[in-house]
């Protein structure tokens, strides 16, 4: 469903991204783990489209030089120089890293912002799938986003980009900063979308284990390279990637 040959990035010379790889069907979870800076956002920023927009940005600014090369395709189209918003109302949703939510709106406010691509009927049911999957978004419907905690603020940019009704939906180290508990529950709520929406999701993550037990298949990202993939069950076989990315 989604393939991306060949993906090359520089930030000036700083090569981020090194002919990475990574195909994700329609039905999978895939995940990307790797360490600080070993290009997790850089990936989801190309996947996205969201770097077309910081390299312009960057141009207009006199910044740096940012360069991107590579292929992504999406349900047979190629989409390397399609803008984000574009790659959005294709089916490409990213909730990107730090939850970005509108700190001054409600939580009702941020889900609603987040359906602006959708129909009236798609936004009143997807809304009601949000509220059943994080019932604590029920609770907190009239509170505004700033006073929410972490796991919540997280629940809340999840459902957020759902109600863009995504295809595929790219989720950046959703997991950063919050307890074992919130982080299982997140996954478990995760796969449950998966499940229910068959909506293909991309997770990136510096530390496997929380994420590992609903992946399909993953890669692991060294340097901007992708230096190893496999299932759930052969990257655990792995003595190394054992040791550096489960903490086991
Ligand atoms: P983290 O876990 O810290 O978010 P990451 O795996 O997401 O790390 P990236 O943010 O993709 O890593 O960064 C990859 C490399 O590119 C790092 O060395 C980073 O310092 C560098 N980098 C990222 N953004 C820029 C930028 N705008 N300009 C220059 N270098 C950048």
């Amino acid at each position: 469903m989604l393939e991306a040959s060949g993906l090359m990035v520089f930030y000036e010379n700083m090569l981020a991204l090194n002919n990475v790889s990574i195909r994700c069907a329609s039905d999978q979870i895939i995940g990307v783990f790797g360490a600080n800076s070993a290009g997790k956002s850089t990936l989801m920023y190309a996947l996205s489209g969201i770097m077309l927009d910081i390299r312009k940005k960057e141009e207009m600014s006199g910044g740096e030089r940012i360069t991107l090369s590579g292929s992504i395709r999406f349900e047979g189209r190629e989409l390397i120089n399609l803008k984000p918003s574009r790659r959005a109302r294709a089916g490409i949703v990213l909730c990107p890293e730090r939850r970005r939510i509108f700190k001054e709106s409600t939580v009702l406010e941020n889900l609603k912002i987040g359906g602006y691509l959708a129909t009236p009927r798609q936004a009143a049911e997807t809304l009601d799938f949000v509220l059943r999957v994080f019932p604590a978004l029920n609770r907190l419907k009239n509170r505004v986003g700033g006073f929410l905690s972490g796991g919540e603020q997280q629940m809340l940019a999840i459902g957020r980009a759902l109600m863009a009704q995504p295809k595929i939906l790219l989720l950046d180290e959703p997991l950063m900063g919050l307890s074992p508990l919130m982080q299982a529950m997140l996954m478990r709520a995760t796969r449950e979308i998966r499940d229910e929406r068959k909506i293909a999701i991309i997770i990136t993550e510096q530390y496997a284990r929380p994420v590992i037990p609903i992946v399909d298949y993953a890669f692991i990202l060294e340097n901007g390279s992708a230096v190893m993939e496999g299932t759930r069950q052969e990257l655990m076989d792995n003595p190394d990637v054992r040791s550096a990315y489960f903490g086991v």
